[in-house]
């Protein structure tokens, strides 16, 4: 039995997957996007320690506000990180026919063993993979969130191959993730990929500088403004979303 270091959960998510959800949030990332709304779901410091069997049952207890389309999903920090309790996790809901979401930003993804057996395994319990793109260009990607992405994009190519049902996220950074022919490369990698179901472009805001404060961390987009409505549809235009 595999215990899940859980930062915190949410009984009725509505942005995380379809319909209304039960949310899992792991402790523990190892990117560092300047505008993550959860610095302190980075440590992988021991938070709430639980089982999958006790969180199935913390779920099911929702189970009524589901719904058709509802279910359970599991975001971060960054999932991934703990894949031995997702997929004893995702088995036990899978049994149950449960929906099941991954929210993940792909950053421990490799090809390489063991991991790579262990996220095929993941991936025939999860009906969906929710998948943030930060950048499309190494470099920037690296200045936005301390990490590549060559493995990233591996990722998205990875689950094209296996026909999983993917969703896509970006977050729109003025000054950050805006360039004109960044959007139109990032649309076009997203336009070869055939499993991607929807593409969400979210605007970016500030809602979690406070966390960054309480933990005496250096928060450095605050002159970044939130993108209005106008410069959300210049960026779907530019990726060819609409
Ligand atoms: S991947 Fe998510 S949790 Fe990790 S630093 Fe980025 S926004 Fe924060």
């Amino acid at each position: 039995m595999t215990l899940a270091n859980v930062h915190s959960f949410e009984s009725f998510g509505s942005v995380d997957g379809p319909g209304v959800r039960f949310v899992v949030f792991l402790q523990g990332c190892k990117l560092r996007c300047k505008y993550c709304h959860n610095p302190d779901s980075w440590k992988m410091a021991d938070n709430q320690l639980i089982s999958a069997e006790d969180i199935v049952k913390k779920a099911l207890s929702f189970q009524d506000y589901w719904g058709k389309d509802g279910g359970v999903t599991v975001s971060g920090g960054e999932p991934l990180l703990q894949i031995d309790f997702l997929i004893e996790f995702f088995k036990l809901l899978k049994a149950k026919k449960i929906h099941t979401t991954i929210d993940t930003s792909a950053g421990p993804f490799t090809l390489e063993e063991p991991f790579i057996s262990k996220f095929n395994e993941l991936m025939q319990y999860t009906d969906l993979v929710m998948l943030d793109l930060k950048h499309f260009y190494a470099k920037e990607h690296y200045a936005l969130t301390k990490m590549d992405n060559t493995h990233i994009l591996q990722c998205a190519k990875h689950l094209e191959s296996l026909g999983k049902d993917v969703w896509i996220r970006h977050v729109l950074v003025p000054g950050y993730t805006d360039n004109e022919q960044h959007l139109k490369d990032l649309g076009a990698f997203i336009k070869s990929l055939s499993n991607v179901k929807k593409v969400e472009i979210l605007p970016y805001h500030s809602f979690g500088k406070f966390k960054w404060d309480n933990l005496g961390l250096k928060y450095e987009l605050d002159d970044v403004h939130t993108p209005s409505e106008e410069e959300v549809k210049r960026a779907k235009e530019l990726m060819g979303l609409i």
